[in-house]
């Protein structure tokens, strides 16, 4: 299998410091392997992406020194694709409409402990009854909006004990140390959210699409990610595509302590750039080698 890995940024504003380091790892991976380096914009949410924040994204790459495959696959020109892929799914008997409010699952969640992982809110584990037919058909009627969950209950009856063998191969490090041959537990993440009303699509399903798509050998990104990566191990076995090797990185984290995000202008690519910092000296930043 040739080595291909990916950098996926979504454009919702300015690179930082950790991006840097992600794209950065992939990049020199790709590098190393003779392999390829792959460019995915990740801008499903119309709401939260914008057209200049990819160029930004564009410029900061190319400054850093990355160079990537052409065309560019961008998620929001592909909707169809992850209908099919969902429609695929509902077919099997696998999902199920949530009409739930945001602030219901939040108020049903807070009895069950959660973490504040990213891409991981608290995990909803499915009504106590479900909606029969008539009771859904009137929701509908009154126009109220739905997603659509995976039921990791039906998952496990459709998969029966291939459920419980699910596993990946980490040859990164997950938040606690996870290194090897790795048991994935999709049903700790709940029922997730695989397409909303405004969004007919969702990160989980895009990027397990995605990744299969274009051929994607090595998975290489934060380890913020890594109970995600439990749920798409999942997706690929019931889509019947294959999975790649993950590689979860550490998160780097600036001078307070705590880790880069996008609220924080002065860590952006573009304002150290600005500043005076050259390639070089980002990458000695981030304790990267050239
Ligand atoms: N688009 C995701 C993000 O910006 C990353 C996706 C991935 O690497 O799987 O957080």
């Amino acid at each position: 299998m040739s080595f291909t890995t990916r950098f996926a940024p979504s454009p919702t504003g300015g690179l930082h410091l950790g991006h840097a380091y992600s794209a950065l790892l992939a990049f020199d991976a790709a590098r190393e392997a003779g392999g390829r380096f792959l460019l995915r914009i990740e801008d499903i949410d119309q709401t939260r992406c914008r057209p200049e924040f990819e160029r930004g994204v564009l410029e900061d790459l190319a400054w850093l020194g990355l160079s990537w495959e052409e065309p560019v696959r961008r998620q929001s020109e592909h909707f169809a694709d992850y209908a099919a892929a969902l429609d695929r799914l509902r077919q099997m008997g696998l999902l199920y409409r949530c009409f739930l409010t945001r602030r219901e699952i939040a108020e049903a969640s807070a009895r069950a402990p959660h973490n504040e992982e990213h891409h991981s809110p608290p995990p909803y584990h499915g009504p106590q009854t479900p909606l029969n037919p008539e009771e859904e058909n009137e929701l509908l009627a009154e126009g109220r909006t739905f997603s659509w969950r995976l039921s990791m209950r039906r998952c496990r009856e459709h998969l029966g004990g291939d459920f419980e063998r699910l596993t990946f191969m980490e040859e990164g490090h997950g938040p606690a140390g996870q290194h090897g041959e790795t048991s994935a537990h999709p049903e700790q993440g709940g029922d997730v959210i695989l397409a909303r009303k405004d969004t007919p699509t969702s990160y989980h399903l895009s990027v397990v699409h995605d990744d299969a798509l274009q051929g994607v050998s090595h998975v290489i990104r934060g380890a913020d990610l890594f109970a995600s990566t439990h749920v798409h191990v999942l997706i690929q076995r019931l889509l019947d595509l294959p999975t790649p090797v993950y590689r979860h990185h550490r998160l780097l984290t600036g001078p307070d302590g705590k880790r880069y995000a996008k609220r924080d202008r002065s860590l952006t690519l573009a304002a150290l750039r600005d500043a005076g910092e050259t390639p070089s000296s980002i990458r000695a930043r981030i304790g990267l080698l050239e």
